[in-house]
């Protein structure tokens, strides 16, 4: 049962409006747009509402931070910049977690987890500032050859709703560490909490226009983003379809650099030898977690035919136990879908799952009478060619798919479009390692699912994008290889 309490009065709802060159102004139109509460389906607040002029302003202002101050500030001091900023989010953690709770609905410990990640990876980075370097060549001839990494410039941003707050570090903290400045627009469904980051911002003491927050709609704000002919390079998290939107602006303009991180349909591989137990639980949080609502959640669950029938039944019971309800409740599991479009694609694929024959065996319905809740919902049976089986969900929607032994399994984790993660749960070493070398995805999970850390890269093979985030590797896509040769 939902039992939504009030969490309006318990939180604290930080700046409402844009953040261009460290000013908070309200939008060039003057309009805003309202921000709702998944829990309950009520409006939190509004907030200004960006498009093109003000990306326009955002730009000019991030411009000018490159060319100005920015560029004279020490490597150091942008990473005693980014410690002074992961401090702070740490002092501030629980009203950033509670805000994020309230605009999103994922539950309060979810929060605290993702924040903890947050603060990980702005250290992370922080670190990295004054140790990215180039080479010494030794080309032919009587030359001196070195290379310089320097940042690509004015970088444009889109991140997604599903994690605001950790998008939000993965985007700023890399490019800030390597020197970029920064016009990001968050999602339109979770504009809060990166706001209030922004005061955090400010307060640390970036100078003005190397951080600009606009908070607006993707074919507006996002599309002068992804169009614009003074922005060098644009980084976006989302779905594949805007994806290739974002790719096309970038070609049709001033080529920006592009680097996307897109959607998913993991396989997640269980073979009968597995430690059940964990395998079962393991594969019940890699689908299930942050409302289903992950790019790299498990999917497609193929389940060995020998352990099948075993594995469903106790999967089914796993589902049903899941606590469903108020997110600021501390037993709660699962919050809400974030908003209503999103209940109803995921309402949608339920029905197309029944349509096409696959066996539900819980859930399937709606939980309380307001917000966005979805039961826990198990499908077996599921068929390759299903829908259920092809197309991102982003829903509490589990897959099982039967499969008899490795080859197939291996040649059906690898017809789909999508390339972000996959993961396997077996005792064999020989049967782990086949699978992470030959399943194409970006991250293989063995015997584990969800394993992020700020250090490990994570991104996409095929439609799942371009490029990797976090690690060393993130750091690649914000900087610029110079060679300079010098005559001796
Ligand atoms: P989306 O791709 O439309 O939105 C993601 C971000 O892109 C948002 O900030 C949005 O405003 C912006 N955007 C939208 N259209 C744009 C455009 N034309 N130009 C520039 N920016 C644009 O995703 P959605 O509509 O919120 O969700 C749809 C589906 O996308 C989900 O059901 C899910 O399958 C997938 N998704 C994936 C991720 C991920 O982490 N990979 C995140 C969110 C959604």
């Amino acid at each position: 049962m939902v039992t939504a309490k009030e969490p309006k009065q318990q939180v604290k709802i930080g700046p409402t409006r844009l953040l261009i060159n460290n000013e908070w102004v309200e939008s060039v139109s003057g309009r805003r747009f309202e921000t709702i509460n998944p829990a309950t389906g009520e409006v939190i607040c509004d907030v200004a509402q960006a498009d093109a002029a003000d990306v326009d302003k955002a730009v000019q202002a991030a411009r000018a931070a490159f060319y100005g101050e920015w560029s004279k500030i020490s490597a150091t001091k942008r990473g005693d910049l980014l410690y002074k900023l992961a401090d702070l989010i740490e002092q501030n953690i629980d009203e950033l977690a509670r805000l994020e709770t309230l605009d999103n609905g994922k539950p309060l410990q979810d929060s605290l987890g993702d924040l903890g990640l947050v603060i990980a990876c702005y250290r992370y980075y922080a670190g990295w500032a004054d140790k990215v370097q180039g080479k010494t060549i030794p080309i032919n001839g009587p030359y001196f050859c070195y290379t310089r990494h320097e940042p690509v410039g004015v970088v444009g941003q889109i991140i997604p709703w599903n994690f605001p707050l950790l998008m939000q570090a993965w985007k700023l903290a890399p490019a800030l560490a390597t020197g970029n400045t920064v016009v990001m627009k968050t999602a339109e469904q979770t504009p809060l909490s990166a706001l209030r980051v922004g005061e955090l911002i400010v307060e640390a003491g970036f100078p003005a226009g190397v951080v600009n927050l606009l908070s607006g709609y993707g074919p507006t704000a996002g599309a002068a983003i992804a169009h614009h002919m003074d922005i060098d390079k644009v980084a976006f998290t989302g779905s594949t379809e805007v994806g290739h939107l974002i790719m096309e602006a970038a070609a049709k303009t001033n080529l920006k650099r592009v680097t996307l991180e897109l959607g998913g349909k993991s396989p997640n591989i269980v073979f009968a030898d597995a430690d059940f137990d964990e395998a079962i639980a393991g594969a019940h949080d890699a689908l299930f977690f942050n409302q289903g609502q992950c790019c790299c959640a498990g999917s497609r669950l193929f389940v060995e035919e020998k352990c099948y029938d075993d594995f469903v039944a106790r999967t089914v019971e796993q589902a049903k136990r899941r606590v469903v309800g108020d997110p600021f409740d501390a037993n709660t599991q699962q919050g809400p879908q974030v908003d209503q479009e999103q209940f109803d694609r995921v309402m949608g694929y339920i029905e197309s799952g029944m349509r096409d024959g696959a066996q539900m065996l819980c859930g399937g319905n709606r939980v309380g009478e307001r917000g966005y809740f979805i039961a826990p919902t198990v499908f077996a049976d599921v068929r390759d060619e299903m829908k259920i089986a092809q197309e991102e969900i982003f829903g509490p929607v589990m897959s099982i798919i039967k499969f008899k032994d490795i080859e197939e399994v291996i040649q059906r984790a690898n017809t789909t479009m999508y390339g972000l993660a996959a993961a396997v749960w077996t005792k064999d070493i020989t049967k782990a390692h086949a699978i992470a070398n030959n399943v194409r995805a970006g991250t293989v999970w063995v015997n584990c699912y969800d394993v992020f850390d700020a250090a490990a890269p994570f991104g996409g093979f095929k439609q799942s994008g371009i490029g990797r985030e976090l690690g060393e590797y993130g750091l690649q896509q914000y900087t610029e290889v110079k060679t300079v040769t010098i005559k001796l």
